[in-house]
Order: C-alpha cells, then sequence, then structure tokens
C-alpha cells in the first residue's frame, strides 16, 4: 500500500515551502490539487514536473474511490490545497478519512497556516484558541453562530475576504461587545503585510474608511471573553438570548 502524504504549500511567500515538501511532490506518483492551474504554477516554479489531479469540493467524493484505488495498488500520493495546510476551511477531509478507513498511512507535511500564522504575531493570547473557519454570509445567521462563541474563554480565529470584514467586524461587535480587544491580519507573508490591533469597533471604523486596508486576504483575531462572576454571566447569557431572539426567523 501506498501512503498519502498532506502537504502544505505557502500562503503568499514561495519561500515557505519546505524542502521536505518539494522532495515529496517531485517523488510521488501524482498530486491531488484543489486548482491544478494555480498548483501547476508553484510546482513549475521549483522544477517540479509531477502529474496533477483536480480534487476539490465539488468531485471530491467522486474521486476519492479512484486516489484509494491508486494508494491500495502501492503508489504514493501527496495531496495540496490552493494555499496552506489542506483540511483547514479546504478540501481533503474526505480522502483522509477514507485513507485511514481502509489503513493506508497518511503522512503530514507541516508548513503555514494562515490561522497559526496570524496567532503567532498577533500579541493575543495563544495558550488557549478556537478556529472557526469562515462565518455565515447573512447578518442573522453570522450573529446566532456568534452569539454561541460569546463565552468561549480562548482566543477567536476566524477567516474571512476583504468585501465582508467590516460587516463581520460590526457582527463581532454587536455580540461579543465592541470593546474586546482583536487583530486583523492581513496578506500574511506578502508585500502588503499588515497586523492592526485594536477594538472590534475600532476596527470595524479603520476598515471601513480605507478600502486599500480590504484588498487581500485576512484573518480576524478575538481575545476571549473575561472571567465572569455569577451575577454578570447570568446578565451576559439574557443579552445572548435576545440577540438570538432577534437573529432567528
Ligand atoms: N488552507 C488555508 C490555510 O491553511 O490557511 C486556508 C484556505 S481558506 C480557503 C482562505 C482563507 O485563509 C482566506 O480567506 C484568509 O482568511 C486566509 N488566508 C490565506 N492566506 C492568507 C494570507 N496570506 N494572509 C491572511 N489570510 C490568509
Amino acid at each position: 500500500t501506498g501512503k498519502l502524504y498532506v502537504v502544505a504549500t505557502p500562503i503568499g511567500n514561495l519561500g515557505d515551502l519546505s524542502p521536505r515538501a518539494l522532495d515529496v511532490l517531485r517523488a510521488v506518483a501524482a498530486v491531488a490539487a484543489e486548482d491544478t492551474r494555480h498548483s501547476r504554477q508553484l510546482l513549475a516554479h521549483h522544477g517540479v514536473a509531477t502529474t496533477l489531479i483536480a480534487y476539490h469540493e465539488h468531485n471530491e467524493r467522486e474521486v476519492t474511490p479512484r486516489l484509494i484505488a491508486r494508494l491500495k495498488g502501492g503508489e504514493d500520493l501527496a495531496l495540496v490545497s490552493d494555499a496552506g495546510t489542506p483540511l483547514i476551511s479546504d478540501p481533503g477531509f474526505v480522502l483522509v478519512r477514507e485513507a485511514h478507513a481502509q489503513g493506508i498511512r497518511v503522512v503530514p507535511i507541516p508548513g503555514p497556516s494562515a490561522a497559526v500564522t496570524a496567532l503567532s504575531a498577533a500579541g493575543l493570547p495563544s495558550d488557549r484558541f478556537l478556529f472557526v473557519g469562515f462565518p455565515p454570509r447573512t447578518s442573522a445567521k453570522c450573529r446566532a453562530w456568534l452569539a454561541g462563541l460569546s463565552r468561549e474563554p480562548g482566543t477567536l480565529i476566524l477567516y474571512e475576504t476583504g468585501p465582508r470584514v467590516v460587516r463581520t467586524l460590526e457582527d463581532l461587535a454587536a455580540v461579543l461587545g465592541g470593546t474586546r480587544r482583536a487583530v486583523v491580519a492581513r496578506e500574511l507573508t506578502k508585500r502588503f503585510e499588515t497586523l492592526r490591533c485594536g477594538t472590534l469597533v475600532e476596527l470595524a471604523g479603520w476598515l471601513d474608511a480605507d478600502p486599500e486596508q480590504r484588498l487581500g486576504e485576512l484573518v480576524i483575531l478575538v481575545a476571549g471573553a473575561p472571567d465572569q462572576d455569577d451575577a454578570t454571566a447570568h446578565e451576559e447569557r439574557l443579552r445572548v438570548l435576545r440577540i438570538l431572539a432577534e437573529a432567528l426567523p
């Protein structure tokens, strides 16, 4: 039986592809990639000519059995996504779960992920954190979803896109309170890398006022909920219930 390598790739800076990742991408029989054109560029940049197979959220259920059959036939394969670590708000879960179910060895080749990269430089507590991926797209759903996170003591890490970031910060401020400390980490490892700290209200205002700061990719990090005595905790539960009652149909 072959091995399935789960290979992290850069989130912007091509220099962040590790030598071990390159060796694996060169050695495997094929690379399953979210977007073959995008990954072809990365491989070509490093002089790697390995065959690419399209593997994305719309075909993963159909392609997984084919990849499993090749692994069972003795070939080693690699899985990459467009950027960062596969499975982290990216395809791959179906394949990795099935590989384990079939007794195939899964080998992680670590590298960047925007969530941990942002946390490492944000200056928010990092002993405990919760990665929650992309928030729901409508404000009502987003607020209901955030209400369930409002008492979380660890630092929250969210993925977002430029066009939606102001709305999401406003939703965060409405549900968690506008004075919560937060950080927006934009264009990490790239030319316009920016880390901005402030309260949720300050950050929403800053991004609203400056469209340039909404370009590119970004991570939002929010400090966890402070400790509370019982009376305050009760008030807080009522406040969250009122937000939920407004947001739910
Ligand atoms: N698998 C990737 C990872 O490990 O980080 C994440 C893929 S997800 C589809 C894309 C999101 O990751 C973006 O919307 C943004 O929130 C975040 N992201 C990716 N690259 C980034 C970067 N260079 N700077 C800031 N955020 C980034």
